[in-house]
């Protein structure tokens, strides 16, 4: 499948943890070509440059897993840092890309600007191309009505669908568990190899996942948890 082509090898992937929500925003992309992406502008914007320029990599676009506010509150700054990239977002998820602002109200976090506009919506099976980078996007709902994960070569950037041994919670509004459990179900259909990168803590394996995660082994048999 595309987006799965390329020698994992051969892709530079760093990370960046940033605001109080430790959240981790990514770039990922060939040390060779430059071409990259950064996965989840989450905010502290002069940290994502530099981890940006750190990398040399020319960022062609922001590819958002979802719009949670920890994810999403740095894309305003930054957009307008990076001279406007586009942002890739699943058309689900406006009600809460939509209120980015009024969550920061809400957190106690002060001001934080509403993100622009998505530029491009992204869909099950789509394979974006950027240069020599290919992301192939999995509609991965449940923990938000349009969370994605992004796979770029033997790279999958998950957002807050699954953490190394958890998954994500599903009590936020518009959180859902029985949808959650579908969309696990769906990720395990990927390779065992795919080195998982989560939005929060540290990295895991589709296979370490499937053999120790309780969550995903009680969605694979069916079960939804409360
Ligand atoms: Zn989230």
């Amino acid at each position: 499948m595309n987006g799965s082509n390329q020698p994992r090898e051969q892709l530079l992937v760093d990370c960046t943890p940033v605001t109080m929500f430790q959240m981790n925003s990514w770039i990922c992309g060939d040390p060779v070509s430059k071409d990259g992406v950064l996965i989840d502008a989450g905010g502290e914007p002069e940290k994502l440059l530099s981890m940006i320029e750190r990398s040399n990599l020319n960022i062609h676009a922001i590819l958002q897993t979802h719009g949670h506010l920890d994810h999403a509150g740095g894309i305003k700054a930054l957009k307008d840092g990076l001279l406007v990239r586009p942002v890739y977002l699943h058309k689900s998820e406006h009600p809460i890309y939509d209120t980015v602002e009024e969550s920061a109200a809400m957190f106690g976090m002060g001001y934080v600007p509403q993100p622009p506009p998505p530029d491009h919506y992204v869909e099950q099976d789509q394979v974006l191309e950027f240069g020599t980078i290919s992301a192939r996007v999995i509609f991965l709902p449940g923990h938000t009505p349009g969370g994605v994960a992004y796979v770029i070569g033997g790279h999958i950037f998950v957002g807050d669908t699954i953490f190394k041994g958890s998954v994500g919670r599903t009590d936020l509004p518009f959180g859902d568990t029985p949808t959650l459990v579908r969309s696990l179900q769906l990720l395990m259909q990927e390779d065992d190899e795919l080195i998982v990168h989560s939005g929060h803590g540290g990295d895991t394996t589709i296979g370490e996942e499937r053999r120790t995660n309780p969550f995903v082994q009680a969605a694979l048999s069916g079960q939804v948890w409360a």
